[in-house]
């Protein structure tokens, strides 16, 4: 099994000589990530690439020339040069979407919750490189040490999906709530809503949510998120991923019609009073464009040509393709899945491409294929390149942070009491809670 990096410099060939039309989102994935460097912020190429970038959003700036010209083999023998000089003062995290070129040299590798624990986990190590994107390094500042610098290699690895609830905005929509709901809990003490943030958000709306009675989730615990948020709150303000929170409060058995959207750019989100009086979860206009990009057709195409395959999705892709799927869960829930099944087993896998293709790698036993038949990988993860790893690790070796990701105190303060309640919430005890949105 070749990289996707691999495949797309084969297909991007192919395509130049008109053999492989469409096999990859777009023929710029071939350019190296510094093409996309200086400027106006952008996401780059791969599957935000038409995603609008906030104003503002952080610029990378020109990696030093001897990094863009240095061959494969010559930024493997530095960094793994400056990964032994550096011992343990260091630590590598690699999230699974990320490209393997950059994940062979990461000493964890996993969802960023799991990897933000992996980092508090080395608390002796003077430096986290975190190969993923800016909220995790975010979140990875949190649960770190003080003395602990946070690096993220190329500063433009943000995430198009936590960009899309800014603090202003989410700001605004809670005071337009508040005037609507008021402030008094109902008989049962219940406050009017509860914010909830999914882990795939900024720092500063956690600490909205620790600041506001609310709480942090990830894919792997929405559902007992929302079963703790409904014990104190008669409603949830759910942001930034409608998707998620979508499949989750439905598999609860909230109806879809007491879901309304916010869209932050219209007053009331888009909504009438009573319709967000009556709401039980309001869903934030927000989503991921990487599973975004699954379709109910492309599942049944996959059950078509191959009788038998098990379809598993991430529940941030849409409403329609969790329901055509047999199951639905977090990255780690798909691993597990794979892990667990008996040999010969065949799995349309609904996630990132990098993911399934090192599965596919893994798991030779079994048949393993990306729902998509396009290559378009997260065009945030895919702005990390070795490149910029040899650049920040040579960096620590010569006495230079580059690239630090640092918090306030005062978000630090709040962001971990929203975290500190999400790690205390429990599924009710009567009520089996699978890691699976149906
Ligand atoms: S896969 Fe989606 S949610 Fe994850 S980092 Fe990329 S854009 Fe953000």
């Amino acid at each position: 099994m070749t990289s996707v990096d691999t495949t797309i410099q084969l297909l991007t060939r192919e395509q130049a000589a008109g053999s492989a039309a469409n096999s990859t989102c777009t023929p710029e994935l071939a350019l190296q990530p510094w093409a996309f460097d200086a400027g106006v912020p952008n996401y780059g190429p791969g599957a935000s690439m038409t995603d609008v970038i906030p104003t503002g959003s952080p610029v990378q700036g020109r990696l030093p020339v001897e990094y863009t010209t240095a061959s494969a083999d010559e930024l493997d023998a530095r960094i793994r040069a400056a990964k032994a000089t550096l011992g343990e003062r260091v630590v590598v995290l690699g999230h699974f979407y990320q490209r393997d070129e950059v994940v062979q040299y990461a000493d964890f590798v996993g969802d960023s919750f799991q990897l933000a624990n992996a980092a508090k986990a080395k608390p002796d190590a003077e430096a986290i490189v975190f190969c993923g994107v800016h909220f995790m390094a975010e979140t990875a500042d949190i649960l770190s040490q003080p003395s602990q610098a946070v690096i993220l290699p190329n500063l433009a690895a943000g995430c198009s999906m936590a960009d899309m609830a800014d603090i202003d905005s989410v700001e605004e929509a809670w005071a337009q709530l508040t005037e609507i709901y008021g402030t008094a809990p109902d008989a049962d003490g219940r406050v009017p809503v509860i914010p909830v943030t999914y882990m795939n958000s900024s720092a500063a709306l956690k600490a909205f949510c620790g600041r506001n009675g609310g709480i942090v989730c990830t894919s792997s615990n929405a559902a007992t998120v929302l079963e703790w948020a409904f014990e104190r709150g008669q409603r949830v303000l759910f942001f930034p991923d409608q998707h998620l929170g979508r499949n989750t409060a439905k598999a609860m058995g909230i109806p879809i019609e007491l879901m309304p959207m916010w869209n932050p750019r219209k007053p009331l989100g888009g909504n009438s009073s009573d319709e967000l009086v009556d709401a039980k979860v309001v869903l934030w206009h927000g989503f991921c464009s990487v599973h975004k990009r699954f379709t109910p057709a492309q599942i049944t195409k996959a059950r078509a040509e191959h009788p038998g395959v098990q379809v598993i999705v991430h529940p941030e892709c849409p409403m329609a393709v969790v329901d055509a799927a047999d199951s639905a869960g977090s990255t780690d829930f798909i691993v597990k899945a794979i892990q667990a099944a008996p040999a010969g087993s065949t799995f349309a896998i609904g996630t990132e491409i990098n993911l399934v293709n090192r599965l596919a790698a893994e798991y030779p036993q079994h048949t393993i294929f990306c729902l998509d038949d396009v290559i378009c990988p997260c065009s945030t993860m895919y702005r990390i390149h070795p490149g910029y790893l040899a650049w920040v690790l040579e960096g620590l070796v010569d006495g230079v942070v580059h690239n630090r990701i640092q918090v306030a105190a005062e978000v630090i303060a709040d962001s971990t009491v929203a975290l500190e309640r999400m790690l205390a919430a429990r599924p009710p005890a009567s009520t089996p809670v699978a890691d699976t949105v149906r």
